[in-house]
């Protein structure tokens, strides 16, 4: 059975005063969330601490959007596993496309953050996406086959979950057409060894888009930045319609 699991991404948005506003508008409208979806709210490392403590005892989660592979070490700027799971954080975003074209993550390297979450118990949200080029030049197959292949050598894939998010969807307000996206899933599917392992959309979700998305029988929830960031939208997003 697969689970549903739907991460809000607020990249580099709120203080933490503004986190504490939005989780004010936004537990309250979880009370008639049907208790199979999973909803995670992934954060800036600054947001974490006070999230874990604002969190507690609510069924919300808590995701990091990075983690490096090093426990520890002369690595300015990063942020270990064990300094993550320590203030309660379960998942961590890897390999976002923003990560991979602003910051030079590249397959290897998300691979080794993919191990070095496992190993310390975390969960790995591992995001894979192409480009509009390489969607007009009929690439977009052999990129995200490739991403796959890469980004899990030796992972566990009991302890995972992917997210679909073409580049050129993430945004931009451009939708991936549902089937379209639907049927990406199902290719990356068909490339794992566990066919348990969630996998979510990413790109453009709102509130008018999801009961079309969370239709499609391959989809397993959504990865959703900007609506994520006001209360209302995301409520209405984790909130969807059969
Ligand atoms: C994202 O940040 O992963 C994302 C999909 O952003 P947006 O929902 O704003 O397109």
């Amino acid at each position: 059975m697969r689970k549903i699991v739907i991460a809000g991404n607020w990249k580099m948005f709120k203080t933490q005063a503004e986190s504490q506003d939005f989780l004010r508008d936004f537990l309250p409208t979880l009370e008639e969330t049907p208790s199979e979806r999973e909803v995670l709210l992934c954060v800036p490392f600054t947001d974490l601490n006070i999230l874990s403590k604002s969190l507690h005892g609510s069924r919300v989660q808590l995701g990091a959007q990075n983690v490096h592979w090093e426990e520890n070490g002369a690595y300015t700027g990063e942020v270990s596993a064990p300094m993550l799971t320590e203030i309660g954080v379960r998942f961590v975003v890897i390999g976002h496309s923003e990560r991979r074209q602003y910051f030079g993550e590249t397959d290897e390297t998300v691979n080794l953050r993919i191990r070095a979450a496992q190993k310390h118990g975390l969960t790995p949200i591992l995001c894979v996406g192409e480009t509009k080029q390489q969607r007009d030049n009929g690439e977009t197959e052999i990129i995200i086959i490739n991403q796959i292949k890469r980004g899990l050598v030796d992972i566990d894939q009991s302890n995972l979950i992917i997210a679909y998010e073409p580049i050129w969807a993430i945004g931009t307000g451009d939708t991936c057409e549902t089937k379209e996206a639907n049927r990406v899933i199902g290719l990356i599917r068909n490339q794992l060894t566990n066919p348990n392992v969630p996998i979510q959309y990413g790109g453009s979700v709102k509130p008018n888009n999801i009961d079309e998305i969370m239709a499609q029988p391959e989809i397993d929830g959504a990865l959703v930045g900007g609506a994520s960031l006001e209360a209302a939208d995301f409520a209405r997003i984790i909130n969807y319609q059969n």
